[in-house]
């Protein structure tokens, strides 16, 4: 019998290393949220194990399990420069909720949590404040529906997960080379009349005058 020689180390699979964590007992966590927004559902603590409620058709439901809501992000420990998914209880989330609704994004926000007390299911008190991570330089936000369900087994195949994209650019890259949408896939917008023009014609741009983005009116309704 031979072995199979496969003479380069495997690809690492999309989450290898990346752990999913909570706030430790009596600890204190400070990161940087790579996330753009937080995603959350309920759980249920069931067969030693969390999974989420997929009601109505949840046997944790039918069991009589009571659910309870989680929130996850991904974060950039600033102590260890590790990248995790952070779960998140209903109540200390809501200041992350109320960052996001007033910001429109929490990429680059710093999160200090504390669980409070001595107990592993004390209450986690969170503060978000905006900080001056570099966007350009804090690593890519997970694809937390995906890493979700990798991690709680959900058949890849459902909807709400969504096909696997092609990995996306290195954003340090991307600032270098081409955007992925720039010449190959076809663009799903109604070209500017300008840049129409150019790609019917010789790649230069006609005689005109160049016709900016539209301005910001503050007297517009
Ligand atoms: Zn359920």
């Amino acid at each position: 019998m031979n072995p199979n020689w496969i003479n380069r180390p495997p690809v690492p699979t999309e989450f290898a290393g990346l752990r999913l964590i909570r706030v430790g007992t009596a600890k204190h966590f400070e990161a940087i949220i790579t996330s753009d927004h937080m995603i959350g559902c309920l759980t249920h603590f069931y067969k030693r194990r969390t999974i989420p409620c997929t009601a109505p058709d949840c046997q944790a439901d039918c069991d009589g399990v009571p659910a309870r809501w989680h929130g996850y992000l991904s974060v950039l420990c600033t102590r260890t420069r590790t990248h995790y998914v952070l779960e998140l209880t209903a109540l200390a989330a809501v200041p992350v909720a109320e960052f996001d609704d007033a910001k429109g994004s929490l990429r680059g926000a710093m999160l200090d949590a504390t669980r409070l007390g001595n107990k592993p299911n004390g209450p986690v008190s969170c503060v978000i404040s905006p900080s001056s991570a570099d966007l350009r330089t804090l690593p890519r936000a997970v694809h937390l529906e995906r890493f979700l369900a990798t991690i709680w087994h959900l058949n890849p195949a459902r909807e709400d997960v969504g096909p696997n994209p092609p990995p996306g650019p290195n954003i340090r890259n991307s600032l270098l080379a081409d955007p992925p949408t720039s010449s190959t896939e076809p663009l799903r917008f109604p070209l500017h009349p300008l840049l129409a023009e150019t790609r019917k014609g010789n790649g230069q741009l006609p005689n005109a005058p160049y016709v900016g983005p539209p301005q910001f009116d503050p007297d517009a309704p």
